[in-house]
């Protein structure tokens, strides 16, 4: 018998994934499936960013590159950081890494342990909590409620603090809810968080880029007072478009960026050089293909919230921020994960059962407006029959 290690029976996943894989053989069974499950952008990759992949393999970069990736990109993150923020971050506090999910695997790695507490926010991604589970630390959900609009409460984060809670994780604009907490919320929850300095924070700021109706995002470094515990999570995936390129980065307090370095040397070595070269062209070149694609999904996000609250017994307010909407579907009478399952099977409609982001996610479904107005459009017809004519199970 194999003995593969206790905490490999605790690690969860992405139940989007599985929904992607559904939703592909359904269609290989010749169904249509409109599919508003999986979270990434449907543009491709600006097309100076791929030429700059191809130019980096042409003139040569097919070898490592450092552990923490190569200077000038380390530079333009700095760079495009202190363009958007007007903030100084040193280049040597920044990391590339493959994807903005291995910058919580480590900083979960680094503060998870049985008997410490993390704080994560529910309902939300699912890998933070799969990876607290991970390294038997407690996972402490903090209730994004749909009365805040999903974002963070200060008072109420705080009051889950212990003097075992090692790591809060935070994340805004947000997924799957697409919260975004203002800043004077942020601000009240700095200040509580200078009575615990001996909790690090997290903060998943991979939507930073993508905010509707005025709202802005507020990025935790903007607090000196913190920044000594402070962990970024960023990437490319999100608003370059470019998932598939695995690309992110962290931006560590110095006490922590040698330990990243070390869980890079230990596992991936370095990121692919050539996605390097192309997240180069990324942050230096033109921005107008990520203002066109926010512009793209404010429009969407406009028909998706109208269109799903004249379906019956469904309400949904409005997304703040990245490319989700989470309607209430509790007066339909249905369990939001059956639903899901109902409306991928017999409606032609993927998507994902609140419950798939948190216990606090049950009475919710995930919508991803990743997709075209007409698609979008087709498959709110589909939901609206389906809910019109299909009892509860
Ligand atoms: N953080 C959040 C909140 C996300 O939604 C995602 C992806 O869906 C990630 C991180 C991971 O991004 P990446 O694909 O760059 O690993």
């Amino acid at each position: 018998m194999l003995q593969v290690v206790e905490s490999f029976g605790r690690i969860g996943e992405e139940n989007a994934f599985a929904v992607l894989a559904r939703a592909v053989e359904l269609e290989r069974q010749g169904k249509s499936v409109i599919s508003l499950g999986i979270g990434q952008p449907d543009f491709k990759t600006p097309p100076h960013i791929v030429e700059a992949a191809i130019k980096a393999l042409r003139d040569g970069h097919h070898g490592y590159t450092p552990a923490t990736g190569i200077l000038p990109l380390r530079e333009a993150v700095a760079a495009d950081i202190h363009k958007r923020h007007g903030l100084e971050v040193s280049p040597e506090l920044v990391m590339i890494v493959p994807g903005g999910k291995v910058t919580m695997f480590m900083a979960i790695l680094m503060f998870g342990e049985p008997g410490a507490e993390i704080i994560y926010p529910d309902p939300g991604f699912p890998i933070y909590r799969s990876m607290i589970e991970f390294t038997g630390a407690t996972p402490v959900a903090d209730h994004m409620r749909e009365k805040n609009g999903f974002a963070f409460s200060a008072e109420e984060t705080l009051k889950l603090i212990t003097p075992k809670t090692r790591l809060l994780i935070l994340n805004s604009p947000a997924n799957p809810t697409g919260g975004v907490t203002p800043k004077a919320e942020i601000d009240k929850l700095v200040a509580g968080l200078e009575k615990f300095p001996n909790v690090a924070i997290m903060s998943d700021e991979i939507y930073g880029q993508m905010t509707y109706d005025g709202f802005t995002h507020q990025t935790l470094l903007a607090y000196p007072q913190i920044r000594n515990r402070l962990i970024i999570l960023d990437g490319w995936s999100k608003t370059y478009a470019m998932t598939g390129w695995r690309l992110g980065y962290s931006i560590w307090p110095k006490p922590l960026y040698d330990a990243a370095r070390k869980l890079a040397v230990n596992s991936y070595s370095c990121v692919n050089a050539s996605a390097q070269f192309a997240g180069l062209a990324a942050l230096t070149g033109p921005q107008d293909s990520v203002a066109a694609m926010v512009e793209e999904f404010d429009r969407r996000r406009k028909l998706v919230v109208a269109g799903l609250n004249k379906l019956p017994g469904v309400s949904c307010v409005s997304p703040r921020g990245a490319f989700y909407a989470f309607p209430n579907v509790s007066k339909t009478g249905w369990k939001a994960k059956q639903l899901a399952s109902n409306l991928l099977e017999e409606a032609g409609v993927a998507c994902l059962g609140g419950p798939d982001f948190g216990i606090h996610g049950e009475g919710y479904l995930r919508i991803s407006y990743a997709n075209s107005a007409e698609n979008i459009q087709k498959a709110l017809e589909r939901m609206n029959e389906f809910l019109s004519t299909r009892k509860a199970a």
